[in-house]
């Protein structure tokens, strides 16, 4: 198997388009009968919205679901629910997207990076438990890639120091941790429905709770500080438009319909890659615990050793097979922590306290897994079947026999 890399003007491994998101006219005719009824917006008009969040939070086992504009919004809604108040600590991991640390920022907290676990490449509950101190009041992990986090370690971890846990599911939807929907066990989950998430109509987010006051709160930050009942020009609490509108919500109704499949094919596609690069010496998929009942493969990660592939950097091993035809990517290049934002501390307007400094923070594992070994495949194409699975492998020992 010496063929010519499909980089270099070779034939690609896989020719095959995977599509996202999957839609066809049920999606086209909601929007459409909604854009003819002229009832675009809530609250006063229409209730798709209403019910697209009962579907929601029943799909997912929890008693209330606020549909809110983005994955970002969300999270800043569950931190003013849960009460935090300026200068409080928030621990976070610093392999994520930014905004699992910039809505800290927003609400005048102090981001606490704690490291992540080589193998699963979520945080770890051992390196929260070190990170505690009396200005902690909120845990945000991230089910990263949609690999279920130790809930039960971080549960009771926040059980013992009375602290909140905001789930931040974005990559989630679906996905299970012993037999319970993602973003339902702690206080609060917060999800994405932005392009190219699991669920989506374009742009979207949603928190849900089972407790009855977070949900009052967050419903309220939702809607310009209103509250439920109250009169329209009463606003108590400092919150915002955050509404979506009614043809999110119908594409939102008619894309959940399909999101449990979806996750099915997704796991088990997972599963036999798995069994696929198991194979390959120097790459190696993350482990999955068997309390992660369901993985909604948001991405589906392994780690790259160079040494195997003759010092190939992860890099260029990335681009290689992105054009051998598999969607995959080098993921981040670095943690969050390294971010301007942070190392300059450019809050602006934020009330961060003055010994913050984030120039000393080091997570090695997350370093690691930026620098040299977490390659990506994307959610749409782990849609594929097993014949695309046994094409992504084969991509690899392609480049491998380069
Ligand atoms: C996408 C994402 C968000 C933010 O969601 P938006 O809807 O894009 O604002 C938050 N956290 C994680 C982990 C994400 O991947």
């Amino acid at each position: 198997m010496n063929e010519k890399l499909a980089i270099n003007g070779g034939p690609k491994s896989i020719e095959k388009n995977f599509n996202w998101p999957v839609y066809g006219e049920p999606e086209i005719y909601a929007v459409a009968e909604i854009v003819a009824s002229g009832k675009w917006g809530n609250p006063d008009c229409g209730d798709a919205i209403a019910r697209f969040e009962t579907e929601f939070a029943a799909y997912c086992g929890s008693k209330y679901a606020i549909t809110c504009v983005n994955g970002s919004v969300s999270l800043r809604l569950a931190l003013i629910a849960c009460g935090v108040k300026p200068g409080d600590e928030v621990i976070v991991p610093p392999y994520t997207f930014i905004t699992t640390a910039s809505s800290v920022i927003e609400c005048n907290c102090v981001p606490v990076f704690v490291d992540i676990d080589p193998d699963t490449y979520n945080i770890s509950p051992a390196a929260i438990e070190a990170a505690i101190t009396p200005r902690t009041k909120v845990i945000i992990p991230v089910h990263f890639g949609g690999l279920a986090c130790d809930m039960e370690a971080i549960m009771s971890i926040a059980e013992k120091y009375n602290l909140k846990v905001i789930e931040d599911a974005a990559h989630a939807h679906g996905a299970e941790y012993k037999g319970k929907k993602l973003g339902s066990i702690g206080h609060v989950g917060s999800f994405s429905f932005q392009s190219s998430k699991n669920l989506t109509s374009g742009e979207g987010g949603i928190v849900i709770t089972n407790d009855d006051e977070l949900y009052a709160m967050m419903h309220s930050l939702r809607n310009v500080g209103r509250i439920e009942g109250g009169a329209w020009y009463d606003h108590y609490n400092p919150g915002c438009n955050y509404r979506i509108t009614q043809m999110q919500a119908v594409l939102l109704s008619e894309q959940l319909k399909k999101l449990e499949a979806q996750t099915r094919t997704r796991n088990e596609n997972g599963l036999y890659l798995n069994t696929l690069l198991e194979k390959i010496a120097g790459v190696e998929p993350l482990k999955r615990d068997e309390k992660i009942t369901l993985h909604c493969y948001h991405i589906y990660i392994f780690k790259y050793d160079p040494a195997y592939f003759g010092g190939l950097s992860k890099a260029d091993f990335a681009e290689m097979l992105a054009a051998e035809g598999v969607p995959s990517y080098k993921g981040y290049p670095h943690p969050l922590y390294k971010q301007p934002l942070f190392q300059n501390k450019n809050f602006m307007c934020y009330a961060i306290p003055d010994h913050v400094d984030y120039t000393n923070v080091h997570c090695p594992e997350a370093e690691k897994a930026c620098s040299s070994d977490a390659v990506w495949i994307l959610q749409h194409a782990m849609l594929g079947d097993k014949a695309d699975m046994e094409a992504f492998a084969n991509a690899i020992l392609k480049i491998q026999s380069r």
